[in-house]
């Protein structure tokens, strides 16, 4: 499933392609997705309209014309291709996005959880409003998380997953995040200092960066291990490593059940 890095470095490497470039066409070989598909709209706002820009919130990315703005989510298994053809290339080509100079940007969704919805300028959206933070804003800080957490007195664990939270980190980068910071994943949210979560949140966009500079800086590099975007590679200290030996102070890495997600942690190191 594609996940915060994933999403980031698709919207990093859209943008030299098709910024500033004018929308010519957009087609959709299906009405819907996980939701229909405002295929009426979208064919009649976007020809003719220049992208603005593309901004990511959470595992969503808003494709931004005058008018309002392109909402897509990968779902599951969604992607997107460049290709010179206008043309469906592979199965379960749901849409396709004409630019000027023969870039086709195909919507890709073999299990159709993905979406493709439009907001209208100065709208908000049932889908984005809810959501906390993102942890690679710049202007997401130690402080405003110390504040949010202080109500939440769940473990750390929760709220790092919690997307009303803070918005796109799943548990991969949960796991090790807490790990790198050495933080209990049982502590409760409340209980941590702003220190703490000053740390946390320089561990996390670590983990994130780490993780989006391993998929590359293009669409081409993004694609290119059978077409699939997966989990970048990166190495996990602590993420599916139960029985293993912690490499800090080979301590055994444990996993326990939280939420019915698992989380792995080294007793040792995360005592904070
Ligand atoms: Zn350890």
């Amino acid at each position: 499933m594609p996940e915060l890095p994933e999403v980031e470095t698709l919207k990093r490497a859209l943008l030299p392609l098709v910024l500033d470039k004018q929308f010519e066409r957009a087609v959709f070989f299906r009405p819907n997705l996980r939701f229909p598909i405002p295929v009426d709209t979208l064919t009649t706002q976007l020809p003719g309209q220049k992208l603005k820009t593309i901004s990511r919130k959470a595992k969503y990315l808003l494709l931004e014309i005058k008018t309002g703005a392109m909402l897509w989510h990968l779902g599951m298994s969604g992607r997107v291709t460049h290709h010179p053809s206008d043309q469906p290339q592979e199965p379960h080509t749901h849409a396709i996005f004409s630019f000027k100079r023969n870039i086709h940007l195909h919507f890709i969704d073999p299990r159709r959880f993905g979406a493709i919805l439009w907001i209208p300028k100065g709208c908000g959206h049932k889908l984005l409003d809810p959501l906390g933070p993102d942890p690679l804003d710049p202007t997401t800080t130690g402080q405003i998380l110390f504040d949010r957490a202080k109500t939440c007195k769940g473990p750390v664990k929760h709220f790092l997953m919690n997307a009303q939270r803070l918005s796109g980190v799943g548990n991969i980068y949960a796991c090790e995040a807490l790990f790198e910071a050495g933080i209990s994943p049982r502590r409760g949210a409340h209980r941590l200092s702003k220190k703490n979560w000053d740390h946390l949140l320089t561990c996390l966009r670590r983990i994130l960066e780490k993780s989006i500079a391993a998929g590359g800086t293009t669409l081409r590099d993004f694609f290119s291990t059978n077409g699939t975007p997966g989990y970048f590679s990166i190495e996990l200290a602590v993420y599916g490593k139960e029985g293993e030996p912690c490499k800090f102070c080979g301590a055994t890495i444990e996993r326990i059940i939280q939420s019915a997600r698992s989380t792995f942690f080294c007793r040792t190191c995360q005592k904070k």
